[in-house]
Order: C-alpha cells, then sequence, then structure tokens
C-alpha cells in the first residue's frame, strides 16, 4: 500500500505544482470580481445570506454568555492544535482503528490518485451510479468528472449541491454552496433541468427535490461522503448534516466511500464532543446539526442496515506540504464558512470570484497553499485585513497572519512587479535618515496638491471609489516640537 507521507522537511510553498485537477481561475480573482460587483442579483442574494449566517453564528456562539462561547473558541482550538502537533501518529492510529473497523483504508497522494481509488472500487462492485453527500474534498480532486467519464452516473444529493450540478456550477461557499442564487434563479432551474411544475412556494419545490432524489438514493450502488472528522481512538467517522441525504448516502447503497483530508483526525471522543458544538454553531448558528453521525465500519450480520463495504480514502493532495511549512495552522480548519460570511471582501465579491474550490478568507490562504502561489497571487491582497475572520473562526485560525506573510512570501517570489519594489526601496532609502524623511513628506505634500484628484495610471484604483486623503499641515515631528516649545515659554 503506497501512504501518504508527512515528512519534517521544510518544502518551498512558492515551487509546488498544482496537485488538484479542478481548474484554477484564482489570478482572475480581480476582473472577476469586478463582474461580481456589478450583479445585482449576486450582491443581494450574497449579502443577505452571509449577513443571517454571520447573525446566527453570533446568537448560538454566545448564547451561555461571551465567556461560555469564547472558552468553547479556546477548548476547540486547543485540541485541533493538539491534534495537528501528533498528525503523524494519530493517522497511523485511526488506520488502524477503522481496519479493526472493518474499513478498507487507502491513502491518496493527490486528487488524481484519489479518483483512480474510488474508480478501481467502483469497478470491483460493478457500481454504475453513485450519490454523493456534500464533499469539499472531491470538488478539489473532479471526482464527479471522473465518474462520469467512466460513464458512472452521479448525483449530488445535498439541495445545495443538487442545484448546483442542474446549473452546471460550482459552490460558492463551503457551507452554503448556492449562497448566491436568488429564490427566483433556483426555481427557474429546477423547471428547467428537473421538469419542475411551476412554482413559487419553498416548500413545495424542496418537496419535488426529494421525491426526485429518493428515487436515485434507492437505485444506487454507491454512496460518495466526506467526512467531518476521524477520531483515531475509535476509528470513527464523523459527519454532521442537516438534510438526512448524508444518513442516506452512507446507509442505503451497498458501498459507501469516505474522501477525507489528512488534517481531519481528532484523537479522542470527548474531542468531538467539544467540536460538534463550536462547528454548527459557527456554521449555521445551530447548538446542534438536525443529523450527527458517527460511523463505525459496514453493516455487521445482527444489523439490518448499512453497507456491505466502507472504504476510507485519506487524501494529501497538498496537505503535507502546507503542515511541514510555516502555514500548519491552516490545517487546524473545520470548515464552518464563518470567516467568509464576515469578511467584507467575500460579501461583496461572492465566492465564485476566487476561482478554486476554497472561497473567503480561509480560502485566500489555502488556495495558494495547496495550488502554488504562482497560481492564485491576488488572493492573499484579497483582504482588508479587518480581523474580523480571525474572531469569528471557532478555533482561532490567525488568518491575517497568514495573509500576510503570504503576501511577503509574494515579493520574495519577485510577484510584486517593478513599481512596488521601486517604490519599497525608495520608502527604505528615505527611512534611513530623518533628514530624508522629513524632505520625503514635504515633496509628497506638495506633489499632492499638484496632482489631479482622480490619480492617473496603476495609482487610480485609489481614487476611482475614494477621495484620497490630504497630507497634514504640519508633520508629527513639527507638532511635537512646537509643543516642547509651548511647554517651556
Ligand atoms: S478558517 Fe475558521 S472560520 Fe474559516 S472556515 Fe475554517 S474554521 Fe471556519
Amino acid at each position: 500500500m503506497r501512504r501518504t507521507r508527512i515528512k519534517t522537511s521544510n518544502l518551498r510553498l512558492s515551487a509546488s505544482q498544482s496537485l488538484v485537477n479542478m481548474k484554477i481561475r484564482s489570478n482572475n480573482f480581480i476582473p472577476a470580481a469586478r463582474v461580481a460587483i456589478q450583479d445585482a442579483d449576486l450582491q443581494t442574494a450574497v449579502s443577505s445570506g452571509a449577513n443571517a449566517g454571520f447573525t446566527k453564528r453570533q446568537t448560538a456562539m454566545f448564547a451561555d454568555g461571551q465567556e461560555h462561547g469564547q472558552a468553547m473558541r479556546q477548548q476547540a482550538a486547543a485540541i485541533k492544535r493538539h491534534g495537528l502537533n501528533q498528525l503523524p501518529d494519530l493517522l497511523e492510529q485511526a488506520e488502524v482503528a477503522m481496519q479493526a473497523n472493518g474499513i478498507q483504508v487507502l491513502w491518496a497522494v493527490d486528487g488524481a490518485e484519489a479518483n483512480r481509488h474510488v474508480l478501481e472500487i467502483a469497478r470491483r462492485h460493478g457500481v454504475k451510479s453513485v450519490v454523493k453527500s456534500k464533499s469539499m474534498v472531491t470538488e478539489e480532486t473532479g471526482l464527479n468528472e471522473a465518474l462520469e467519464t467512466a460513464a458512472i452516473e452521479v448525483l449530488e444529493t445535498d439541495l445545495g449541491e443538487f442545484i448546483v450540478q442542474l446549473g452546471e456550477e460550482t459552490p460558492s461557499h463551503i457551507v452554503v454552496p448556492i449562497v448566491h442564487k436568488t429564490k427566483a434563479s433556483i426555481r427557474d432551474l429546477l423547471i428547467e433541468k428537473a421538469g419542475m411544475p411551476p412554482t413559487d412556494d419553498v416548500t413545495e419545490m424542496t418537496h419535488f427535490a426529494r421525491r426526485t432524489l429518493r428515487q436515485k438514493f434507492l437505485a444506487a450502488d454507491m454512496g460518495v461522503s466526506g467526512g467531518n472528522f476521524i477520531i483515531a481512538e475509535t476509528g470513527s467517522l464523523c459527519l454532521v448534516s442537516n438534510e438526512g441525504n448524508a444518513r442516506l448516502t452512507t446507509s442505503l447503497p451497498r458501498v459507501h466511500v469516505a474522501l477525507v483530508g489528512i488534517e481531519k483526525v481528532i484523537p479522542t471522543v470527548e474531542d468531538y464532543a467539544t467540536l460538534t458544538q463550536v462547528l454548527p454553531r459557527s456554521a449555521t448558528g445551530q447548538s446542534m446539526t438536525v443529523y450527527t453521525h458517527m460511523i463505525h465500519g459496514p453493516r455487521r450480520p445482527d444489523e439490518p442496515d448499512g453497507p456491505e463495504h466502507v472504504y476510507v480514502i485519506l487524501v494529501d493532495n497538498g496537505r503535507s506540504r502546507i503542515y511541514n511549512s510555516d502555514y500548519t495552522e491552516a490545517l487546524a480548519c473545520i470548515r464552518c464558512g464563518a470567516c467568509l460570511n464576515a469578511c467584507p471582501v467575500y460579501r461583496i465579491t461572492g465566492g465564485h470570484a476566487y476561482g478554486w474550490v476554497y472561497p473567503g478568507p480561509i480560502g485566500a490562504v489555502i488556495t495558494p497553499l495547496l495550488n502554488g502561489l504562482e497560481n492564485a497571487s491576488p488572493l492573499p491582497y484579497a483582504s482588508s485585513l479587518c480581523g474580523l475572520c480571525q474572531e469569528v473562526c471557532p478555533v482561532e485560525i490567525d488568518i491575517p497572519r497568514m495573509l500576510l506573510d503570504l503576501r511577503r512570501d509574494l515579493v520574495e517570489m519577485g510577484e510584486g512587479g517593478a513599481l512596488w519594489d521601486w517604490g519599497m526601496k525608495a520608502w527604505a532609502w528615505g527611512n534611513q535618515s530623518p533628514r530624508l524623511f522629513n524632505l520625503g513628506g514635504k515633496a509628497a505634500a506638495i506633489g499632492q496638491k499638484l496632482l489631479p484628484k482622480n490619480l492617473p495610471g496603476p495609482l487610480g484604483g485609489w481614487t476611482d471609489y475614494r477621495t484620497a486623503p490630504s497630507f497634514a499641515k504640519k508633520s508629527f515631528h513639527q507638532l511635537w516640537q512646537e509643543r516642547q516649545e509651548e511647554d517651556r515659554d
């Protein structure tokens, strides 16, 4: 068995190659964001969806007081850090425990290998149709395309993902894949692509989707899921969901395959108890999701239902590289989406502008880390660095610090451009002596008076939508000196 190895040597992130199959369009962030800003429907849908998520999260997280909410966050953060510190050992422990439960464990270095495993399992069991519950890892690997190319029917069963699939789109949010869509656009899609009788009633639309999906669940040969956590001590695969589709996906078909990122392993059941409290609070503002699953293997002889075969594929796909870098903390993410809802940039651009699977603040960090900075160079700048992403993160990931470090890496790679390099060199030179600094300040103040209100060329980005602040009439140094003199008089 070939297996993923987390090496201890440091690897240079900027030299990475894309290890994923899904097309990466992150370098188009700026033009894509411009288009998104002009889309009135997207603006309405994303801002109201993100705002609702943000408000619900605030209420749920602090329902028992600020102190309790913050304590939960600290506990969850400590669990994830502790888990990451011993990740190689935990993975081995989890593999042994899962195998003891009858789960067949496979390892995938990249997305292509993960897909190959799934196709091989499908061939072995004569699979013709697959139902899927929500899984971001399979978005990374492009599993749907791989299955379709092999003439295997694949259907997303999470309602949002089902709509995404009908619309031949990609999810625009980690938790709410269709946050960018209005009710009218969903209705039209269901009528046009799924044959729904015309209706404006949301309950009727949901019932239609449910009836359609039920038939597919009953006929499917294989269920594919992700995994929110794997508990190393018990070998349990844990999933949280609200629609019941994960339960049907993992129990009705005769084969269940779960693709799980290697960072999802946690040490104990007690840890799971903490994380299942912060995850739904942060993701959907619920104290608990409607369904919480702990899967321990295939159906046993005395059990009435469940799959005959359960496989877990532990997917690396660039995570080892992150683990061995200064960005290990990014692997603590539990994919709750709270930082997306809080981010002023995400709220304006929506998720598709980020050009790959993970949008928002955490996407701006892990997309360059997984795919190479050169393939996502605008993303570390897609942030005002207001810090709200860190404040809402249930595992206290310091996203602003990592965004700044990625900007530094980009400059070191020479991605800042000649203007940036020249400007920084001039700034460094001017700061070498107080005299030069004062002269520079005076020259800039005079220069500003001579420049038009709308700055020319690349500087125009500052003044297209805002007024450039004027230089103060007197510098702090002058004011300080004047004050000292007044005190002496
Ligand atoms: S970085 Fe934090 S807030 Fe953002 S999705 Fe991950 S866990 Fe949630």
